[in-house]
């Protein structure tokens, strides 16, 4: 990676972060997997001091577990933890979606068939991963439209570790936010319909959800060690 030599240890340390974030969005990163200091410093051409702040503030956002002794994994989130993410944004979202439409611009609705247009691309190249990470972007771009600030950073978030539930308990393709939700969703917000937006995004996370195969999953142990230690 291209360092500026004026840059901090800090936002060396965000830039690391970021991008590790987005390989884990992008399912290239899986979760249990580990996250070697050494190796992730090798990759980056940066020190241990800046790998172990970036996965600080990796585990700050629930995207990595640091284990006592034994470093840092890609988080996996558990079943109950997955319903939680999906009730929260089941919470926000409709909500959001009707305050985007009572504001929305012809530049957003823009940005939002950029978008749709940008998933598509990545699906029909077999770039699954890509197409996941622009299909929950999408779902921030509504909070920025609404312009809520402090909800637009929860449903970052809550995006952010619904990639890692996707990657875990994905049972159909459909968990990739179908396009066609998308789609009625900006017809609504750029309409100016609220109340129509609002009842889209309630029954398209509720169709997330029920993609998930969230029944008693066991995760399988990622080591020897997971499955033998104490
Ligand atoms: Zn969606």
């Amino acid at each position: 990676m291209q360092v500026q030599a004026d840059e901090t240890e800090k936002d060396v340390g965000a830039q690391v972060a970021a991008r590790l974030a987005t390989a884990i969005h992008e399912h290239r990163l899986a979760p249990g997997m580990k996250l070697s200091e050494d190796e992730v410093g090798e990759i980056f051409g940066v020190s241990r001091t800046v790998v172990r702040a970036a996965l600080q503030r990796l585990a700050h956002l629930r995207l990595v577990d640091l284990k006592r002794n034994r470093g840092a994994f890609v988080a996996q989130p558990t079943v109950k933890e997955a319903r939680e993410v999906f009730e929260a944004r089941a919470l926000l979202e409709p909500r959001t979606a009707r305050s985007a439409a009572e504001r929305i611009t012809p530049t957003d609705t823009r940005i939002l068939q950029r978008h749709i247009d940008d998933e598509h691309a990545a699906l029909h190249a077999g770039d699954t991963g890509r197409a996941l990470n622009l299909s929950g972007q999408f779902h921030i771009e509504i909070a920025r439209i609404a312009d809520q600030a402090t909800i637009a950073d929860f449903i970052a978030q809550l995006v952010s570790r619904s990639s890692l539930i996707i990657a875990l308990y994905w049972q159909r393709r459909a968990a990739l936010c179908e396009s066609q939700a998308h789609h009625a969703l900006i017809k609504a917000i750029s309409a100016g319909d609220g109340a129509r937006a609002e009842e889209l995004m309630q029954s398209h996370l509720l169709d997330l959800l029920t993609s998930l195969d969230l029944r008693a999953h066991s995760s399988a142990p990622q080591s020897l060690r997971e499955a033998l230690g104490p």
